[in-house]
């Protein structure tokens, strides 16, 4: 993967993106156009992990704790659903200091505040003592280190009106997960005894604005049955006063995905999501697909691409989100490091981080020369750089291509207008893309779209 730039042609634009330099110029005739990205930067964090030091420079400053397996819901689309038959053991309070005290000498090292996260493949606000003990535990070792402690938790919204409270008291930021309308919801969000669960989360959300936690991001899952709505949702939810809304397609198949019933048509996503962050944004609202993220850098979603250590129930440090225990070895391949009772300490296993760390930096043979990397997922979780076989297969990844063109076009203030999927499917697809190496002008390739 060398530095290029690209050039992006249509009827109406002729741009220059230079992910490298971090600029996107529109040339119309002697009018050129310059914007800098928000974070301009190149090239994968390859040597962020250095193997030549045992600390290296992997230097986490946020911890996530996924406490147990509890969950009050079922949802059909549960990437966890396995966790019915896990041990329902909590993950001790002597591995969470052990945890917090590594990440805190590192957040102390760089200067950076503790942030603490709660979640992964269970509902943490069903274990309330259990997050108040970690808490206080990772407040004494913040304190200790003289750091700002931030806390964070995702939840399913399906807590009596007390917890609620008691959330939106205690943390500097809650994510929500909610599908949007009461239909949409209660088709795929019920509990565990079948129950619909809407009235309850639109409750919580309720609490949460009137008590004013500091920020809240609802999370909505979009299927198949539920893309089209996608403009209802995000109004419904600017009605109830949210402006903070993350959407994402239901994760395909594999490692513990719904089936291809709730699979969306790419184009469809792509269609709906553009023509609600339009509407969005002329409301002051932020509508993000974090697949594919304009004002970051970032990758796949692996934790050690977030200065994040992640440790799970039985006490693993896991790379992957999805790999929420490791009881029977059967995901060891994400684990760099567990908890260890006889020594009180957090064990690394830093000539493995080094490998995962090179492994999930590998590209995709179809992402090579992309203009979309530096902001791509990667179609991850569905392709997976520790998959050999996943690694080198081809894959649609329509979604991540057409939202990352329309980040650039729109950054130069085009507005990409659509009004229907297959206007959307027509204009992307008229889009000429072509790319130069930096340091040879004459290798012009054209990259399909
Ligand atoms: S790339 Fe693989 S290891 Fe990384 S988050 Fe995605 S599925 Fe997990
Ligand atoms: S848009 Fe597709 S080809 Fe490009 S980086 Fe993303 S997944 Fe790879």
């Amino acid at each position: 993967m060398g530095e290029r730039t690209y050039q992006i042609e249509h009827d109406d634009f002729l741009i220059t993106y230079d992910p490298s330099a971090g600029t996107v110029s529109e040339m119309k005739g002697a009018t050129v156009v310059a914007l800098e990205r928000k974070n301009p930067c190149y090239g994968p964090r390859k040597a962020d992990i250095s193997h030549a030091s045992p600390m290296g420079t992997f230097r986490p400053n946020c911890l996530t704790i996924y406490g147990n397996h509890q969950c009050n819901l079922r949802c059909d689309y549960c990437y966890a659903s396995d966790k019915r038959s896990m041990p329902q053991k909590d993950i001790t309070t002597a591995a969470v200091q052990a945890a917090a005290e590594f990440v805190a000498a590192h957040c102390r090292k760089t200067g950076r505040p503790f942030v603490l996260g709660f979640h992964g493949g269970n509902e943490p606000l069903l274990s309330r003592g259990l997050v108040e003990d970690s808490i206080a535990c990772c407040k004494t070792v913040a304190d200790e280190h003289e750091l700002q402690m931030l806390s964070f938790c995702t939840t399913n919204g399906v807590v009596d009106r007390a917890t609620a409270e008691w959330a939106a008291r205690t943390f500097h930021g809650i994510t929500l997960s909610w599908d949007g309308s009461q239909a949409t919801h209660d088709k795929h969000r019920r509990d565990l005894n079948n129950r619909p669960t809407f009235e309850t989360v639109k409750r919580t959300a309720e609490v949460f604005r009137k008590m004013n936690v500091p920020q809240v991001t609802i999370r909505v899952t979009v299927t198949r049955d539920s893309v089209n709505q996608l403009c209802e949702s995000i109004r419904y939810f600017r009605e109830l006063g949210f402006d903070n809304v993350q959407v994402y397609p239901v994760f395909p198949n594999g490692r513990g995905g719904p089936d291809k019933e709730v699979a969306v048509d790419q184009a469809d996503f792509v269609f709906n999501f553009l023509k609600a962050r339009t509407w969005a944004r002329g409301r002051n609202m932020k509508l993000l697909f974090s697949g594919t993220r304009w004002d970051d850098y970032h990758d796949r979603f692996c934790m050690l691409n977030q200065d994040n250590l992640t440790i799970t129930p039985d006490g693993f440090i896991t790379a992957c989100f999805l790999a929420t225990h490791n009881y029977e070895e059967e995901n060891d391949r994400y684990m760099y490091g567990r908890y260890d009772e006889s020594s009180n300490e957090l064990c690394i296993d830093w000539e493995k981080l080094r490998r995962l760390s090179e492994s999930v930096h590998r590209t995709n043979p179809q992402c090579d020369n992309c203009y979309n990397q530096f902001h791509c997922a990667k179609n991850c979780p569905s392709i997976c750089p520790l998959s050999e076989l996943e690694l080198e297969s081809e894959f649609d990844c329509t979604i991540f291509k057409w939202i990352g063109l329309a980040n650039i076009i729109e950054a130069t203030g085009h507005v990409v207008d659509i009004n229907t999927r297959e206007e959307c499917m027509d204009y992307f697809k008229s889009v000429r893309i072509t790319s130069v190496p930096k340091n040879n002008g004459n290798e012009r390739i054209s990259h399909n779209n």
